[in-house]
């Protein structure tokens, strides 16, 4: 007979941005939520753990209202006012053909707010854990390791490394593009790797900024600047991984004369600051979110190329739309558990996941080459697209996540 004793009404297991927000989501709403992680929070805290910035979409921004948790983001993030995208090459400059976003030619309920804002994940996690630590129904357990979960008629056993378990009505897998529960589970994955790693670096420049991101097409991939707080922006540089490498082991002097070939002249005198970070590239699209009382959110369920900004961003609307299908059925009295009710968070996600996958991925290899052709049609391309108005708000929309049937927190609601 299975146990009826339960640690949790959800295991959660990966304290990553997208699981801390959905133990927020769904601790307010009164779900009772045990977190695992395999790292303790002091590591996971520190400064040089995770160097990446996130560019937040207004739903996104919307949910972290929603969840209490945007006052405590305001004095780091920064409103995205401008978006310029180009192709180029290194030391010819950006071609003159391109598309501009412009805060004020938005939608009319939209013009003239921020694109997006933009904050340091640090800032992001320390926010989430302070969020949590005010709310009773939400527990930590870290470091804890987890091996698989295993579910009966009635629950979802944990397997942790150290020989313990932990039961739960539901086990939630956010434990990252790796996902060890995935995995365990059988779940499938169409995968591949993108011989590409970004490099993460913050720069210091002369000028101010005015909020303007520009995503800057070279051949080796694409050579983003994000503007954060002060006269600081966050470089995200695409290039094959062997490049990658070796431009990481470069001293401060030659990257800064690497980084020189490739910015624009606007933001003046420029250099690096503080360490440097690489991430490998890849795309994984797990074939189910949903088996046996396990379900897979954020990375764990898909990770795409970073070239539009948008990981992060699936992750929190997974993160909305689960949080309102469990709460929902918690309060009609149904089991969270059952097939029924996590069906109904598999068939609203996976479209907007595998189109937006899709997307980035035929972006990053329309772009990250320098074949003379493709070059002059994506440039005609980019041209054209940048004249067409309705095109270029609906472009703007997507990447602000305002389209689709958003779930209730990212329209600022609570659940
Ligand atoms: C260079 C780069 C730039 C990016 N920029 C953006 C951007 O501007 N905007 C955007 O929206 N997205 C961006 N992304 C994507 C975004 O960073 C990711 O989608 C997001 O961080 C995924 O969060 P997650 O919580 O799902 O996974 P993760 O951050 O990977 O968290 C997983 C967690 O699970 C834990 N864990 C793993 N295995 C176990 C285990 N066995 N037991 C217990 N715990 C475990 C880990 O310790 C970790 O805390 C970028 C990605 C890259 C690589």
């Amino acid at each position: 007979m299975p146990s009826t004793r339960f640690d949790a009404d959800i295991i959660l297991v990966g304290g990553g941005l997208v699981g801390l927000s959905f133990a927020i989501a769904a601790g307010q709403a009164g779900l009772s939520v045990l977190v695992l992680d395999a790292a303790p929070p002091a590591a996971s805290l520190a400064p040089g753990f995770d160097g990446r910035v996130s560019a937040l979409g207004r739903a996104s921004t919307r949910l972290m209202g929603a969840l209490g948790v945007w006052p405590r983001l305001t004095p780091y993030a920064q409103p995205i006012l401008d978006i310029i995208v180009t192709d180029g090459r290194v030391g010819s400059g950006p071609s003159p053909l391109g598309l501009h976003f412009d805060h004020l030619d938005g939608n009319p309920d939209t013009s003239g707010q921020a694109l997006g804002h933009i904050i340091e994940n640090r800032h992001i996690r320390a926010a989430l854990y302070n969020k949590i630590s005010g709310i009773e129904q939400i527990s930590i357990r870290a470091p804890a390791k987890v091996l698989a979960a295993r579910s009966d008629g009635y629950g979802a056993t944990v397997q942790l490394a150290d020989g313990a378990s932990v039961r739960g009505h539901l086990c939630v897998a956010a434990d990252g593009r790796e996902s060890v529960l995935r995995k365990a589970a059988g779940i499938k994955s169409i995968a591949w790797d993108y011989a590409q790693s970004g490099i993460v670096a913050t720069v210091l420049h002369a000028q101010p900024h005015g909020g303007l991101a520009h995503e800057y097409f070279l051949p080796g991939g694409p050579f983003a600047v994000l503007p954060i707080t002060g006269n600081r922006s966050s470089l995200v540089w695409t290039e094959p991984t062997r490049r990658a490498q070796a431009l990481m082991a470069l001293n401060h002097a030659d990257f800064d004369s690497e980084l020189r070939a490739r910015f624009g002249s606007q933001w003046g005198e420029i250099k690096s600051e503080g360490p440097r970070w690489v991430y490998p590239l890849s795309f994984h699209h797990a074939r189910d979110y949903v088996v046996d009382r396990l379900v897979l959110a954020g990375d764990a369920a898909h990770t795409i190329h970073p070239i539009a900004g948008q990981g992060l961003n699936l992750g929190l609307r997974d993160v909305a739309a689960l949080a309102e299908v469990l709460v929902d059925a918690h309060r009609l009295g149904l089991d969270i558990g059952a097939a029924t009710v996590l069906e109904r968070y598999q068939a609203w996600r996976r479209f907007d996941n595998v189109s937006l996958a899709a997307v980035t991925d035929i972006l990053n290899r329309l772009f990250s080459n320098d074949v003379p052709l493709l070059r002059l049609a994506r440039d005609i391309g980019l041209g054209i697209a940048g004249q067409i108005g309705p095109l270029r708000r609906l472009a703007m929309r997507h990447a602000a996540g305002d389209v689709g049937k958003l779930p209730r927190l990212m329209t600022g609601d609570a659940l």
